[in-house]
């Protein structure tokens, strides 16, 4: 393991989270260019700016197509195609409902029942319509808007995975806000939920993977007594709600620890190792209400459990 190498960190915040590169030896000048790096897909992806090729997208719907850049493209089409899996709790144009609860933002409340389902009508990833020669996106009904939160990060820190690779480098971590991608072994940590401090339940080591978690911790409001966390189930349109605390996933690339985060808490443990037992690609680490953590398997990485708080369960 490599705690003990000497390392430089480089740190900055984009896509409103801190952003952290690691890096074995003093490289300003790379840091910087991974920065920007990550600034020049923000600026394609987010929703929360005025300007994005998703907010193009957004604007016109209910009117026309809009032709984007290939990468945005692919990125849609690989988000349209998780959404329309069986049971996916992933969905693309969660976009209205989103914006209707606001977690994370000012003004997050509880909307009504009559809300909800007059947003819910308008989230059918089966209205995004695709045309690959065009590389144009058309969302057929007024009011619909995709939504890429759940995954930009995990694209981003694929994005940063080629380019430090592609300019020779061969050991770094890059944590975009809760997406950890590395290069070479490192010892990544698994957070607490709902710790003040940066406390963890324990910590993994890994090489060369991705390491996504995705928590009910991170983003929530308290209304009615009720903890109403940030990722929503697109077929009720209400927080999804289960034993789960957290969900992390191990993967090659960090676009599929996004998705396979958010297939994760909508399937549960019990369905979710039984489907990952068939995956030999994508592990993860659940975390539970009860302070179980049960692993899907261990082939990739090593977990070492720190906090007696918590027991590790089959
Ligand atoms: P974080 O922002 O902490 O990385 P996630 O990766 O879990 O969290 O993504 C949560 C974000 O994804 C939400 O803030 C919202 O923008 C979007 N989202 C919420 N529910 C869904 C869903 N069911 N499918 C796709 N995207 C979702
Ligand atoms: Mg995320
Ligand atoms: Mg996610």
């Amino acid at each position: 393991m490599s705690d003990e190498r000497c390392l430089y960190r480089y740190s900055t915040v984009l896509m409103g989270s801190p952003i952290l590169l690691k890096l074995p030896r003093h490289d300003e000048a790379l840091a910087s260019r991974v920065f920007q790096l990550i600034k020049r897909y923000e600026d394609l992806l987010t929703v929360n700016r005025a300007s994005s090729q998703v907010m193009d997208i957004n604007r016109a719907a209910g009117r026309h197509p809009v032709a984007v850049s290939r990468p945005v493209y692919q990125l849609i089409k690989c988000a349209k195609a998780a959404s329309l899996a069986q049971d996916s709790a992933f969905n693309l144009a969660i976009g209205p409902l989103v914006k209707l609860w606001r977690i994370g933002f000012q003004g997050s409340r509880v909307p009504s029942g009559a809300e909800i389902a007059a947003r819910l009508a308008l989230t059918r990833p089966q209205d995004v319509a695709l045309d690959d020669a065009a590389a144009s996106v058309f969302l057929t009904q007024p009011g619909m808007e995709i939504d890429l939160g759940a995954i930009a990060k995990g694209y981003i820190a694929d994005r940063v995975r080629d380019y430090l690779r592609q300019q020779g480098t061969d050991e770094a971590l890059i944590n975009l806000g809760g997406n950890v991608h590395t290069l070479g072994r490192w010892s990544v940590g698994l957070k607490k939920p709902f710790a003040a401090d940066d406390a963890l339940v324990g910590v993994m080591a890994v090489d060369g993977q991705s390491v996504v978690t995705s928590g009910v911790y991170e983003r929530y409001f308290e209304q009615d007594g009720r903890r109403w966390h940030h990722i929503l189930d697109p077929r009720s349109g209400y927080p999804l709600d289960n034993a789960l605390q957290s969900v992390t996933v191990i993967s090659a690339d960090s676009l599929d620890g996004d998705i396979w985060t958010t297939l994760l808490y909508g399937l549960g443990v019990e369905k979710g190792c039984a489907i990952l037992r068939q995956r030999e690609d994508i592990e993860a680490i659940f975390v539970t209400k009860n302070r179980d953590v049960i692993l899907s398997s261990q082939r990739r990485f090593r977990f070492s459990l720190l906090d007696a708080d918590y027991r590790l369960t089959d």
